[in-house]
């Protein structure tokens, strides 16, 4: 017997079965990073590995939340809601609150087991994965009525407030609207967004967890986004009529360059041009033209690395050893940074080969373990 189900069996033994099971995803992001919260092009996807949230009702004004992740439970006070001293409490505690504002008076006491084979703080957004499924999960419980956007909103804004992370609203987006065997060209601005086929064959996407934690909540993650702001409004005060740092031009923030501080600067043009690449890199993808497409994965690292600065050296090392592979045509940290994964597209006649060669070059380097993860495109955020 599994410890997950040990401890659904503990908490079955209280009474109920649960009425409720999600499924709910993490994301890849293929490329435009640290692209939503400037209001650009992002290409996410929804992955298989998941986390499940199982609810139901215990006709009472509080909830019991267990996660066996984390092996420790909590109660929320449905008329007292307020933040927890504990961080992962926060997420949930986050959405039942603006659910509240959305739907007030609604949601009414549940219990609810998390178990999750989703890595946490690795830059595959097990947080999104938690607030979107939480979300979606009260929504079927108590017939609410949320709609898509809604969700994603909710979870959104529990992550501002509650967490603390300003985050953009791709992970979000991408954990409900996830198709299988697609990505999801999704502007940011205003959120229309296009399915396209993940026509990636022969290549394969592998993902590598350094196992260096990143946490965004208290990391550099705000900081940029507020150097970002400070590059618009000064571009602002010669053009007045852009609205959002991507819809400068490389060429009109190159004009800047002796007024912006040199990090603000260089925060500018890593997103102009992230922004261009990621919208080239899908012209490639559909002409199928995986080199090139590969080719813009390794150039937004690139600017991850030395203009927007929120690479590692553990990432730097990984993206440095797959390039210089000719089967390995992309590779690029992925997610806020300072650790968590880089993204891959491997060959698949030498996937086993690339795990063997780099896990053992980073064990030697850093003595650390390194974690593949294979993953497959699939659906968002489900009831089962
Ligand atoms: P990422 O979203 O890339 O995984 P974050 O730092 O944004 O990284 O979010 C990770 C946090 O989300 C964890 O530290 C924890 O607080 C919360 N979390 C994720 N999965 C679970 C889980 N199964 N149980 C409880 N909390 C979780
Ligand atoms: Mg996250």
């Amino acid at each position: 017997m599994t410890l997950h189900s040990q401890n659904r069996e503990k908490l079955e033994n209280f009474g109920l079965s649960y009425e409720i099971i999600i499924k709910s995803p993490g994301r890849i992001n293929l490329i435009g990073e640290h692209i939503d919260y400037n209001g650009g092009y992002v290409l996410p996807a929804a992955i298989d590995k998941t986390i499940t949230l199982s609810f139901r009702k215990n006709n009472s004004d509080s909830c019991k939340i267990y996660s066996s992740n984390f092996k420790s439970s909590f109660e929320i006070n449905l008329n007292n809601l307020k933040r927890s001293e504990t961080e992962w409490q926060n997420y949930i505690l986050g959405v039942v609150y603006h659910i509240n504002i959305v739907k007030p008076n609604l949601v009414k006491g549940f219990d609810c087991i998390i178990e999750s084979n989703l890595p946490l703080g690795s830059g595959i957004s097990s947080s999104a994965a938690l607030e979107c499924g939480m979300a979606k999960g009260i929504n079927e419980l108590f017939n609410l009525g949320l709609t898509d956007i809604e969700i994603i909103t909710v979870s959104k804004d529990a992550e501002h407030t509650f967490v603390g992370t300003k985050c953009g609203i791709m992970d979000q987006f991408a954990v409900v609207k996830g198709k299988k065997n697609h990505l999801i060209l999704l502007n940011c601005k205003t959120l229309d967004y296009e399915l396209i086929e993940a026509n990636l064959a022969p290549y394969k996407i592998v993902l590598l967890n350094t196992n260096i934690s990143h946490n965004l909540a208290s990391s550099e993650y705000n900081i940029r986004r507020d150097e970002c702001k400070i590059a618009l409004k000064a571009i602002q005060m010669k053009y007045p009529n852009f609205n959002n740092l991507i819809e400068v031009k490389p060429k009109v923030v190159r004009e800047f360059k002796k007024v912006l501080p040199e990090k603000i600067f260089n925060r500018a043009l890593y997103v102009t041009k992230e922004n261009r690449r990621t919208l080239r890199a899908v012209k490639f993808l559909k002409n199928n033209n995986l080199k090139e497409f590969g080719e813009c994965l390794n150039r937004s690292h690139r600017g991850l690395r030395y203009l927007y600065e929120v690479s590692c050296q553990e990432l730097d090392f990984l993206v440095d050893f797959s390039t210089n592979l000719d089967y390995v045509i992309g590779s690029r940290m992925m997610g806020g940074g300072f650790g968590g994964c880089t993204i891959n597209l491997v060959h698949k006649s030498h996937i086993d080969e690339f795990i063997e060669k780099i896990s053992g070059a980073y064990q030697e380097k850093f003595n650390i373990e390194l974690t593949p993860i294979h993953v497959s495109i699939s659906d968002g955020v489900t009831k089962i």
